[in-house]
Order: C-alpha cells, then structure tokens, then sequence
C-alpha cells in the first residue's frame, strides 16, 4: 500500500513516508519498535519523527515508554484536506487514499473482531491440490469469527505476539456485542482466543450465549494447561465447545519451558491426552518452529502422531515459522532461526509425518527456500491475515495486516508469485531476502538471485 498523494502534500522525506506508514498499520508503538517497523536505520528514525510531528500527524503518549502514534483519523483528514487546498493535486486520488485510512485506522483499532477465511484457490497458484484431511478441516471450522477474549495469560511464551500489550480481559457486554456481530456477518464458526481464554470468568457463559445466538461451532484456542484438571474439559464440552486448538512446541520439558517461561509440560500433555480422547472434537494444533526446538521437530511428529494414535475425528496440526514480532523480535536472536537452516528439521518432520499418517501442515516457509510438500503449505488454502473485519461496517480489508509480510521485487517472476506470501517483514529486516530465488515458469530450476 502507498499512498503517494498524502505523502506528496506534505512533502514527506522517504524516512519520514515510511515512517507515516508503519503507524497506519499498528497502534501506538513504543520508540525501540519504530526502526524495525518502518525498516530503517534507527538513526534516521529521530528526524523522521521530528518531521511528523511539525506536521500534526504523530503525537507522542503520555505513558512512560514512549510511545508514538498517529493523529485520529479526522484530524488527518483535516490535515491533508487544508494542506492539499490550492495544490494541484488529484482530488479524486486523494479522496481514495483517505479512504482506506479511514478504513485502515478503524481495522487496526478493533482487533478483537476478526474473521479467518480460506483463501480462494482460483485466485492462488496452480500446485497440487489440497489433501483431504486439509479440505475436511477448512470446510469444519471455516471462515469463523475470532473473538479475543482478552490478552492475559498465565504462559509468557517467548514467541508471544503480544509482547507489549497490556494484560486485561474484555466484558461480558463487550463479548457479546461482538458475537451479534458475527452472526450479522453470517458467520456460524466461532473461534475463543487470547490470552489464554480458560482464564476469562464468564467463559461457560460467553459459550453457551455462542451456542444460543446460532454460532454452530465453538473452537477453543488454547494452551491445554488447565484442561486436564478436574472437569474443566467436561464443562466446556457440555456448554457448546466442539472444536480445540492447542499449543504444543517441543516434546522436552526443558525446552518447552524455555519457550513457555512456565514450568506447565506435565498439565499440558495432560490437558492434550483428555482432549485426543474425544474423537467427537475437531483438533487442531500449533507448534511454532524456533531456533530452540528446530531440532526436535522429528520427535514432536512422533509424539503428535502417538497422541492421535487412537483418534477417529479430525486432528491436524501445523508447524508454523515463528513471526519475528513482539516477544519474538525481543528474543531475536535466540529464537528465530535462517529459513534455510530451519527448513531441513522442517522437512524431516514432514517427511515423518507422512511416514507415520499424521496429516502435518506448515506455515511461514516459501515454495523456493523449500519446493518439497507444498500441498501441505496451508497459506496457500489459508492465511491467518486473509481478511479482517471492520466492526460495524461488516467492511474487509487486507492491507492492514498484509504489511506484516514482505515479498521483495524478485517474486514478480517467480511461478509461485500468486499463491506466496513471501516472508514475514521482521524476518526480511533481520536477515533480508537473499535466501530466496524465484522459481521459473516452466521447467523447474533455481534462478540466480534477482535483487
Ligand atoms: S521467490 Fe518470492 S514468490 Fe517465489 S516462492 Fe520465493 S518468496 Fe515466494
């Protein structure tokens, strides 16, 4: 997304554009996160604010990390309207752009009403299709309604994405309005998320009110550490919970709490066992590929695959790449390996994985840094960034979460242009592109790199 006509009237540097940019996406950042969002080089960060300040367009908090965000969008519009008067200006390019910051600025702020979709394949790429467990799965839980319940936890997990977000838990009457607005959508999947959503009070509640406004499906997302206790399981089956996605990263107790920062693998392997023993549960699962667990991502398929042995219902699990953002981008360095020196555990996993049945997916690995198994790549039949939901406006708008990923010029010759998502932007700033190589029309082979 550009937008060339407001950056034109105010005569932005580039430093200071990109800057202007990155604020569309998020909400009020901290001073350390700028540099990263906006990818540059932290010393031109400061003048580049300066330069926005003179124009109105950021302001900084009054809270003591110092955090910067951008005017309302009202005050930008009047900004750009007064600015752009007497200029020679397309108007009608700069009505466009103050559009989708309208529509930007209000997707941003609402992030607790999002709706997961599959991507549509006509518009995707024309690789193998996708296998029938994958199919069977999107067609069970999808496109639902992700309703964050609020973002405490009782996990701190390294690779946390919200790392700087304060810990709170949303009303009951905040909840609801939220799940009638869903059901205007349409929507009749309805996915609880966090934080970790076992924590809310009125959880029983808000599911059985699901249940009650229509909602067909209720998905639990969680860290599975409270479900082995008691009849914690039982009363949430019994309120309306049909499906479950848990979290599990390494099949090591130390390296689990590594990552978890909570010493919980005993009452999460418990809370799986109860929950693998409902065949009448959609499962699904979320390991999350780290520097620290890499190597144990052959292991982890064996004891997924044990877990599952004596499953009949739909269980499928996915190795995602981990996000460099948040908690994440603060462990960096310890956590968030090359793409090319993860992929080889990656493809070891999935090679046993098919070995032993278990329909194992992945996400946040590109087509040329690893051709193999690409019917089992699930952001080619889905993204957890496809679609965000406005709120009232029932309005959907890709580019606020798009910018998270970053496909460098090369990709627009590569086969698999439509399909890829590229890599993620943390990742792009942290070690650039030069891993990956676009993949010829035609017969396959590796093309030098192109940028
Ligand atoms: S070259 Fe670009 S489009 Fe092609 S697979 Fe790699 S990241 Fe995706």
């Amino acid at each position: 997304m550009e937008l060339e006509a407001l950056t034109k009237i105010w005569r932005l540097s580039p430093a200071a554009s990109a800057l202007l940019l990155s604020f569309l996406q998020f909400r009020r950042e901290p001073h350390a996160r700028l540099a990263h969002l906006a990818r540059l080089e932290p010393k031109v960060v400061p003048a580049a604010l300066d330069e926005l300040r003179s124009h109105g367009l950021i302001e900084r908090g009054t809270d003591r990390d110092r955090r910067y965000g951008l005017a309302d969008a009202e005050t930008l519009e009047r900004l750009a309207r007064r600015t752009a008067a007497g200029t020679d200006l397309d108007g009608d390019r700069l009505a466009l752009e103050l559009e989708i910051l309208r529509e930007v600025r209000e997707a941003v702020g609402r992030p607790s009403i999002t709706v997961i979709s599959p991507r549509e394949r006509a518009h995707a790429d024309d690789g193998p299709p996708p296998p029938r467990a994958v199919t069977a799965y999107l067609r069970a839980l999808f496109p639902y309604l992700d309703l964050r319940l609020g973002t405490r936890c009782n996990f701190n997990c390294r690779y946390c994405l919200l790392g700087h977000e304060k810990r709170s838990t949303r009303s009951l009457e905040a909840l609801e309005a939220d799940l009638h607005h869903g059901r205007r959508l349409g929507l009749e999947c309805l996915s609880l998320t966090g934080g970790e959503p076992s924590l809310h009070p009125d959880l029983l509640r808000i599911i059985r009110r699901g249940r009650a406004l229509g909602y067909r499906r209720v998905i639990l997302v969680t860290n599975a550490s409270l479900l082995g206790a008691g009849r914690n399981l039982e009363r949430l089956l019994e309120a309306g919970v049909d499906a479950v996605g848990f979290s599990f990263d390494a099949p090591d107790p130390a390296v689990s709490r590594r990552l978890w920062r909570r010493d919980a693998y005993t009452q999460v392997l418990d809370g799986i066992r109860r929950v693998m023993a409902h065949d009448e549960l959609v499962v699904g699962s979320i390991s999350v590929l780290t520097r620290l667990n890499m190597h144990l991502l052959p292991e982890l398929v064996r004891l997924l695959a044990e877990l599952a042995r004596d499953r009949r219902g739909l269980y499928l699990p996915a190795i995602d790449f981990v996000m460099p953002e948040e908690n994440a981008w603060a462990h960096r360095r310890a956590l968030v390996p090359r793409l090319t020196e993860a992929t080889p555990h990656l493809e070891a996993a999935l090679d046993e994985a098919r070995r032993l049945g278990l329909p194992l997916t992945f996400r946040g690995v590109p087509a040329c840094v690893m051709p193999a198994h690409r019917e089992w790549d699930m952001e080619r039949y889905m993204s957890i960034f496809d679609v965000v939901d406005l709120g009232d406006r029932s309005l959907q708008h890709r580019a606020g979460l798009d910018f998270l990923r970053h496909k460098p010029p090369g990709c627009a010759t590569c086969v698999h242009r439509r399909g890829c998502l590229g890599v993620y932007r943390a990742y792009a700033n942290l070690y650039g592109t030069d891993e990956l190589r676009p993949v010829p029309h035609g017969p396959r082979e590796e093309a030098p790199c192109a940028w």
